[in-house]
Formats: structure tokens, sequence, C-alpha cells
């Protein structure tokens, strides 16, 4: 690897920490109704606005060791974890995708920014989740808005294909339904319906990675929850677990936008570095 490619590379990387600073936010503010993109980044304990210096991903935490500048309250390493994981995952896609220094084509770019937009997607939709036991309706609409974005961008550079065509209209027609079946429950019982935003998720990753790719992680999916229920079944059987909270912990519903989220992901890289190995 050249210089120069190494330098796109660390780019690549450093972009890739700014979303992750941003997802962290995102997924601390979209369940809270706050707004993502214009009020500015505070410590959650001391309220304290954060400069320019607490705000660079990675490096922040390095150099703060891991504490608020201001009231020296511990800052979840999860932060920093998210960041970095981010970058890397920038960096390994870019590799995946052979997108390097001497081939930066507008069609490898627009792709490589369409995945980007996905992953973001996920991320916001596991993350959030994962947290509060539901599908956030802006996570959902933004999934729907660069999927359809991305429908046109297919259309645009592949061959005329019909059956292709066909199946872009079906998962549209989809979204449609499912979005009037939000608003039909909403109005009815006042509130998002877990299951739509569920399926919703599914559209857009199956527009997004393919049937096969959404079809097994839908089956990864289903394998948790039944080993989920066997585990539960065993422990309902030894004497020590029979309490009240135990009962209680098990009733909590799994979170499956996020299982369904991770599982995708690596279904999706793994094939991609399938791909790369074998063509
Ligand atoms: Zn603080």
């Amino acid at each position: 690897m050249d210089i120069y490619n190494v330098v796109f590379y660390i780019l690549l990387f450093i972009i890739g920490t700014l979303f992750g600073s941003f997802y962290s936010l995102a997924v601390y503010r979209i369940p809270k109704k706050q707004d993502i993109t214009h009020t500015h980044s505070y410590c959650p304990n001391c309220n304290h606005k954060l400069g320019i210096f607490d705000l660079i991903p990675v490096f922040s935490y390095i150099f703060l060791r891991g504490k608020c500048r201001y009231c020296k309250q511990k800052i979840r390493p999860r932060y920093f974890i998210l960041e970095t994981l981010s970058g890397i995952t920038f960096v390994v896609l870019a590799i995946l995708m052979r997108m390097d220094m001497y081939n930066l084509t507008p069609n490898k770019i627009a792709e490589y920014v369409f995945m980007i937009l996905y992953l973001t997607f996920l991320v916001l939709m596991a993350f959030t989740e994962k947290d509060n036991r539901k599908i956030e309706k802006s996570v959902s609409v933004y999934g729907i808005v660069i999927s359809i974005g991305y429908i046109v961008y297919l259309c645009i550079v592949q061959e005329p294909d019909i059956y292709r065509y066909a199946i872009y209209a079906i998962y549209l027609i989809f979204y449609i339904l499912l979005l009037l079946l939000d608003t039909i429950t909403l109005k009815k019982y006042a509130r998002d319906s877990y299951t739509n935003g569920i399926l919703l998720t599914l559209v857009t990753m199956t527009i997004f990675t393919q049937e096969l790719v959404t079809a097994s992680s839908i089956i990864y999916v289903l394998l948790i929850i039944f080993f989920y229920m066997v585990l539960n079944k065993i422990r309902m059987h030894t004497k020590k677990y029979r309490s009240k909270i135990v009962k209680k912990e098990i009733n909590k519903t799994l979170p499956i936008g996020f299982f369904l989220g991770v599982a995708n992901f690596v279904m999706f890289t793994a094939i991609l570095t399938f791909e790369k190995l074998m063509l």
C-alpha cells in the first residue's frame, strides 16, 4: 500500500470517528426528542457546554483520560469505543468495496456514500431500540428516505431490467402500506406499533443488503429467540431462579431490532469479505 492510500484510509478513519461521535449523540438524543443538529453538546452530569477540544472524537477521550474537563465525572467508555469502531468500519468497508485513491469513480463514491448512509440507519435503529425497545419513527423515516434515494440511483446506473423494477415497486408499496398501518395504530391506540417498526426496518434492510442477507438475518434472530426461550425454560426449572424478579426479567421483551441490526451488519460484511477473497 503506498503513502497516498494510507493517507486516504486515515482520512476515512477520521470521518468515521466523526460519524461515530454523531451516532452517540443521536442515540442519546433521538429518544428524548431533542434536536440532533443545532443544540450544543453538553456534559450530561454538570450540564457544562462542551468546547471544540472536548469534542474531538477518540482523541478528546484519551487526552481528558475519560473524564469531563469541568466536573471530572467519568465519561462512559462506550462513546470512545463506538467512535473507534465507527472509524475502523469506515476503513474496512472501503477496503471491502475495493475503494482506494486510484479508482474513485463517481459510481464508486456514490455506492460507498449510500452504504455509509445505510450503516448510519442500522446504528441509529439498533442502539435506540436496544435502550428503549422501540423503533423510533424518525429513524424509520430516515431509512425510507435513503432507500428511495438508493432506488433512484440504482435505476439510473443499472441496465434497465423490468424484473428489478417490479421488485422496487413492491418495496415501495410495502412502505406505503406499513406507513398507513402505522397511522391507523397511532390513531387507535395512541402509540407507535413495534411490529410495524420492525417490518419497516426489514424493508429498508432488503433494499440495501438484498433478500439473501435479510433472510439470513431473520433466521439468526429467530435462533437467538429460540435459544433464549430454551435457556429460560431451564432457568425456570431450577429452584434458585424461581423468584418473582427473575420472572419479571424473563418477561421483558428481547431487543429484536438490535439483534436484527447486528446480524445484518455481520452477514453483510461477511458476504463482502467472501466476495473480495473469492473474486
Ligand atoms: Zn461535566
